[in-house]
């Protein structure tokens, strides 16, 4: 099999994490790059295994995630709609089975199974907690059954559906960038909606880039203009539909942003052109509040 090659690519994480600690943005990107390999140097295994550590709300995120696209996925293939309280006892049984992959620290031998961070950290969580996250994920893919959208989406005909993980990524003045929103279809009235499900509270700062994100996303894509596109956030929480409407003055505020961020990433780079990044142009974060909470902890801060 040919060597996967560690290429430079944009997503609202990375920004993010880049954003947070430079540190960490090194460990995740190129300190852990290769850990996968059998013969990977044992450093780069361990950094490669710490980083797919997951909180339990970005777990339970990611869950709810995956039984909304099961929904649809056997919808768009012409089956009946997926019985929603089988859908709900298979999530809850699956949780429980990563939930113990997670806990016997499984994820070290295989790590692209579940690990999470409260599991490899040992912090305490009493058993109802893990109880009110299982209730989240029951109330998330109950409010998406009751969704008037859901009745929207199903009153439109497949082919009109954006089967948005054929692409997930698209080319931006030379960088790959991923901002792929989780599903689309064109409305009765032509526009395109663009849907993003959540499941936790709003940020909109956070929000912003990653909409904007998906405006591009429509219109390199797809090749519709932002006018005809509406942006969906859909927080299954609640449950609540938000939609904003988008225009081209905002998506050029949007690209500027992403251009500035590329730009900045790539300053940090020893060989741009090359992707080579060296852990000590990556300093450290002073804010430990960070360090706490941090994936890498245990190799960058192991007093903490
Ligand atoms: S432990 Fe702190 S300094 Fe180290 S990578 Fe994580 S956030 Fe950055």
């Amino acid at each position: 099999m040919a060597e996967l090659d560690n290429a430079f690519s944009w997503s609202r994480s990375r920004d993010h994490l880049f954003n947070d600690c430079r540190r960490k943005y090194f460990y995740h990107y190129y300190g852990s790059w290769s850990g996968w390999e059998a013969d990977a140097p044992e450093e780069v295994r361990r950094l490669y295994v710490l980083k797919q550590l997951t909180s339990r709300q970005a777990w339970a995120g990611r869950l709810v995630h995956e039984g909304v696209e099961w929904v649809l996925r056997a919808l768009r293939e012409g089956r009946e709609q997926l019985p929603e309280a089988w859908l709900v006892e298979e999530f809850v049984q699956r949780m429980r089975r990563e939930w113990r992959f997670s806990r016997d620290r499984r994820y070290r031998e295989a790590p692209k199974g579940t690990a999470l961070f409260e599991h490899e950290y040992g912090v305490e969580v009493a058993p109802r907690e893990w109880q009110i996250l299982r209730d989240h994920i029951v109330r998330c893919l109950r409010n998406f059954y009751r969704l008037p959208l859901l009745a929207e989406i199903r009153r439109t005909p497949p082919e009109r559906w954006i089967l948005i993980e054929e692409i997930r990524a698209f080319e931006f003045e030379g960088t790959p960038v991923y901002a792929a929103p989780d599903f689309g279809y064109w409305t009765a009235e032509e526009r395109l909606a663009l849907v993003d499900w959540k499941t936790g509270g709003a940020d909109p700062d956070a929000s912003a880039l990653q909409l904007g994100g998906y405006a591009l996303y429509a219109r390199e894509v797809l090749e519709v203009e932002p006018a005809r596109v509406d942006l969906l956030e859909v927080n299954l929480r609640e449950p609540s539909v938000f939609r904003h409407p988008w225009d081209g003055g905002r998506l050029q505020e949007v690209t500027e942003q992403l251009r500035l961020s590329i730009r900045g990433m790539k300053a940090w780079l020893r060989d741009p052109e090359a992707n080579v990044a060296v852990l000590e142009d990556f300093e450290r974060t002073e804010d430990l509040r960070l360090c706490r909470g941090c994936n890498f902890r245990a190799v960058c801060r192991p007093e903490l």
